[in-house]
């Protein structure tokens, strides 16, 4: 089985190394230099629970990739001698306002479904963990079950990973159009020729689209620009990740802090601006204003591949044998990247998965 994968962020070459182990040959393509920019620039928080505002049928599927998260990174990490350096350090997910708290505790309830340890605290517990929270904030859940990565020691990891693992590689070479035959998609179209094969995985995340349009098949995704400012000389440390509605603060192992992040609808616009930067420490002054003294060592900007429902398309694309999605992860492509791997892996291998993805159906929105 020869399998075609079209993008080479965290989706496209977490998908490609789980192929490649499970002994298929993948040739996996991007158009930019080094792909998967968006997936290095993200926070790299491993949270089913804390962005997510309410119940929702992903929930398995974000449980269960979040279960896969030490061995996949420990696997990465010994096959590469780089260290996606997971920590599951777990989440306090902060309430601002009276409005906030009663969110919380409605909250708690279907969380506890999952990570039963769980538990709200009063604003004076949550700032024993973490004195750098305002002192305002109404109270906090302490969600210990969630966990980040370094995202761009995450990507090189994986970029590692499969070309020792013996993917052909093409960089800097754009998937111009899918070829089919007979209603079945065979290959893709690049600016040197055709690449023949038997499956073609579209992980091209904000710019699946375009190679899905012309094809009537209908997939929507839209750019989403986040920007992050990483925060360094913290005057009061961060211990685990603090998110709250208005933005979050992720820790890194050398001391430093993430601090995201914009939602933009700026097409494919991808700079920070002003507003973005004034957005943040808007943001960061209501959260934990003491760290408003750290130093700005840089930003990141990424497009976040939204979908109308903000969940992935993943799986087999209704009327073109052979095509698959593993596009559309919107606020959660890092913590999906091990479930979607295995996901479509089985899908193309087995024709069918154990894991939870029938809310992603990749047709759900087919007039
Ligand atoms: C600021 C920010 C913070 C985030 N924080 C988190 C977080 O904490 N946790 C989380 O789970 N998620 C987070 N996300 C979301 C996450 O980063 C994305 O969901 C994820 O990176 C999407 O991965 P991807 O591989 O689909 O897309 P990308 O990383 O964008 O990769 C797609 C690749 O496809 C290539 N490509 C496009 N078109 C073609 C073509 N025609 N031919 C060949 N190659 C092509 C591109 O060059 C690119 O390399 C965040 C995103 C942002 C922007």
């Amino acid at each position: 089985m020869r399998v075609l994968v079209v993008g080479a962020g965290v989706i496209g070459a977490a998908v490609a190394w789980e192929l490649l182990q499970r002994g298929a040959e993948v040739v996996l393509l991007d158009g930019a230099a080094e792909g998967g920019h968006t997936s290095a620039a993200s926070a790299g928080m491993v949270n089913p629970f804390s962005l997510t505002p309410d119940d929702t049928p992903a929930l398995p599927l974000y449980w269960r990739s979040l279960q896969m998260y030490p061995d996949w990174t420990r696997a990465l990490h010994e096959r590469t001698g780089i260290d996606p350096e997971w920590r599951n350090g777990g989440c306090l997910r902060v309430a601002l306002t009276p409005t906030d708290a009663e969110h919380l505790e409605t909250s708690l309830a279907w969380i506890h479904r999952y990570d039963a340890h769980a538990e709200l605290y009063d604003a004076y517990t949550a700032r024993q963990l973490e004195p750098a929270l305002n002192s305002e904030i109404a109270c906090a859940l302490h969600i210990p079950s969630e966990g980040w990565v370094h995202t761009e020691r995450l990507m090189r990891a994986l970029h590692r990973a499969v070309q020792l693992s013996g993917v052909n590689l093409y960089t800097g070479s754009p998937a111009l159009s899918l070829v089919v035959r007979n209603g079945a998609v065979r290959g893709v179209q690049t600016a040197h020729g055709v690449l023949e094969g038997d499956a073609v995985v579209v992980a091209a995340g904000a710019w699946a689209g375009a190679l899905l349009q012309p094809l009537g098949i209908h997939a929507p995704i839209t750019p989403v620009r986040g920007v992050i400012l990483s925060l360094g000389d913290l005057p009061l440390p961060v211990r685990r990740i603090l998110s709250s509605p208005v933005g979050y603060l992720v820790p890194r192992a050398d001391g430093t802090a993430l601090l995201g992040a914009t939602r933009e609808q700026a097409g494919y616009d991808a700079r920070a601006t002003a507003e973005g930067y004034a957005v943040l420490t808007h943001n960061l002054a209501r959260l934990a204003p003491y760290l408003m003294h750290a130093t700005v060592l840089g930003h990141t900007v990424g497009l976040r591949p939204d979908t109308p429902d903000h969940n992935p398309y993943l799986g087999a694309v209704a009327g073109y044998d052979g095509l698959y999605l593993a596009a559309g992860h919107a606020y959660h492509g890092i913590l999906l990247a091990p479930a979607t791997a295995r996901a479509i892996a089985d899908v193309i291998l087995n024709g069918a998965t154990e894991l939870p993805i029938a809310p992603f159906d990749p047709n759900r929105f087919m007039r």
